[in-house]
């Protein structure tokens, strides 16, 4: 089984005068390589561009020392919860079940760091070398997480797992001793922020209305976890319900110090999730969210600046938005427009029935809604600037952007018999050549957390390799090496609406932020990114 249990290994060892292996760290000097553009439109429109290429000489540090990781989960309780824990549970204690098919062993399936590979490079024959992104750099295996975290919920897993319905029963049933050990913490609950018909759920939470206090509560179970289970690291991820969109409100949520304040206030606008960010900003533990709201107001943004603490966010990308990513830059990157993309979905598992109420599925619908905006935006032979719209553009596109825009809609509905089988059904129809139309139809079904549970295992996986990751420029070679930027934009691949540093743009092409991710490894490696110019021209 190609990703059944391994232990860290560094199995890539790199013979470069750049790189240098210490006891501690790989210390790696790297030339980095870009182009700088300008563009100059003259009197007659005529677009001329200046490209210049750039090199900047970095030196990267990785710590070599695996840390003993703890994942604590917001939303422990749930079907995504209940699954993490049963995945890594059957992976460590290589629990196989009885299905109707036969046997399944347990493996880590659709997580891009246990069960995919990077090339890297070629052998002396010229045959391409590919190796598990496992084994790149030293990273924690998933077996080796120690799981905790919370709920407002107290249901213990063994019984939560039964009520998520997503593993069989035969593994259910063998996972029940194990899971039973596991019963969440109390968790902060604030009910206007979710489904009124969560409430019957919420019989386990943090007491009283003080803001501050649960804060300190949750700053609290943090230490207790780490120092309980002797642990280096800890990551946070909010896997909890789905909450409605924090209102802005200046002096509120937009500074660092206007949060702190408004959360010893108990301000009525201040999220359960925001308080979560807030408290593992401040205990220097990586938070990353996984659901679609806008727990990082600008405030959390800037206290996690402040504190150097790394965030992640929004919403994983599991299904239909990554199958989207990929389809828009296909067709637009292939010169063909996609004029209207309208996706419908069911789903019938708690996360869909919290998203039955108007202002949670908003929430959903705007982390849904951005996805194709830079591969629209990268093509402006295709999409025109609004301001320049042509006759023969088509009427119809989405208001309030620069460019013309595909149609795009998003509908959920919560159906209880489609249990956590989520069913999507997309169409994809768009302007070929000489005015022709092409419509893709897709239709995608699968649980729902199976899907998810891996990505959860990569963000944190990943989200605790970044903290072992400093840089800095080679100029200033006697100054001291940095961390990376707070906001965790490399971890974009498993996110819908990836987080940025504030006025940057995200990038949402699945190919570039795997070729990000990849080239971020290398370069660690003191390797450049992969290329294939020499595969195709065959000029070795
Ligand atoms: P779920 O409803 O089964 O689980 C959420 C859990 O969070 C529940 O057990 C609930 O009791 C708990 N909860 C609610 N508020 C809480 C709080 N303040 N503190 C602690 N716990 C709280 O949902 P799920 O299917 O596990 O999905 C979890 C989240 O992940 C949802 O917001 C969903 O939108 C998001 N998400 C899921 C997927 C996916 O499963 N494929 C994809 C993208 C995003």
């Amino acid at each position: 089984d190609p990703t059944a249990a391994r232990r860290p290994a560094e199995s890539v060892q790199v013979e470069s005068p750049n790189l240098t292996y210490t006891d501690e760290a790989l210390l790696a000097r790297y030339t980095f390589h870009s182009t700088s553009v300008d563009k100059q439109v003259d009197g007659q429109g005529h677009v001329k561009y200046h490209a210049r290429p750039v090199e900047r000489q970095l030196e990267f540090k990785t710590g070599r020392k695996v840390p003993k990781t703890g994942l604590m989960l917001v939303g422990l309780g749930g079907n995504n919860g209940t699954t993490l824990a049963a995945t890594v549970l059957a992976n460590r204690h290589n629990i196989s079940w009885g299905t109707r098919d036969g046997i399944q062993t347990p493996n880590y399936l659709g997580s891009l760091i246990r069960a995919s590979t990077m090339r890297l490079g070629v052998d002396a024959a010229g045959e391409d070398v590919f190796v598990p992104i496992s084994d790149v750099l030293p990273m924690v295996h998933p077996n080796d997480l120690v799981i905790g975290g919370w709920d407002i919920s107290g249901m213990p897993l063994d019984k939560a797992a039964r009520r998520a319905k997503v593993l069989e029963y035969d593994l259910q049933r063998q996972l029940e001793p194990l899971l039973k050990e596991y019963t969440p913490l109390p968790s902060i609950y604030y009910p206007t922020f979710i489904n009124a018909n969560q409430e019957e759920r919420a019989d386990n939470v943090i007491p009283g209305s003080d803001k501050q206090a649960h804060l300190e509560q949750v700053r609290r179970d943090i230490r207790d976890f780490k120092a309980k289970n002797d642990l280096d690291q800890v990551i946070v991820l909010w896997t909890a319900n789905t909450e409605r969109y924090s209102r802005l409100l200046d002096g509120v949520n937009d500074t660092a110090d206007n949060l702190l304040d408004a959360i010893r206030s108990s301000h009525d606008e201040v999220s359960p999730s925001t308080v979560f960010a807030v408290a593992c900003i401040l205990e220097g533990v990586p938070f990353v969210n996984g659901s679609p709201q806008n727990t990082f107001v600008p405030g959390a943004i800037e206290l996690a600046e402040r504190h150097m603490a790394f965030i992640a966010g929004d919403d994983f990308k599991s299904g239909q938005t990554k199958v989207k990513s990929v389809l828009a830059e296909y067709l637009v990157n292939a010169g063909i427009k996609p004029l209207l993309i309208a996706s419908y979905n069911h789903l019938g598992n708690n996360d869909g029935k919290n998203l039955s109420a108007p202002e949670q599925f908003r929430s959903k619908e705007i982390s849904k809604a951005s996805v194709v905006d830079d591969m629209v935006e990268s093509n402006s032979l295709l999409y025109k600037p609004l301001a320049k719209r042509t006759a023969d553009s088509k009427d119809g596109f989405v208001k309030g952007h620069a460019t013309e825009h595909p149609d795009h809609c998003v509908v959920i509905k919560y159906m209880e018999q489609c249990g956590d089988d989520k069913k999507a059904l997309d169409d994809y129809t768009s302007e070929i050549g000489m005015g022709g139309r092409n419509t893709l139809s897709i239709y995608n079904t699968c649980q729902d957390s199976l899907l998810a549970t891996p990505l959860i295992i990569d963000l944190c996986l990943l989200a605790e390799l970044m903290t072992r990751v400093t840089y800095r420029e080679e100029s200033t070679q006697a100054g001291e090496y940095e961390p990376l930027y707070s906001v965790l934009g490399l971890l974009s691949y498993m996110l819908k609406a990836p987080l940025t540093k504030p006025g940057r743009k995200p990038i949402n092409s699945l190919n570039r932020q795997r070729q990000a991710l990849e080239a971020f490894l290398r370069a660690c490696l003191a390797l450049q990114p992969v290329s294939d110019l020499v595969s195709f021209t065959q000029m070795n």
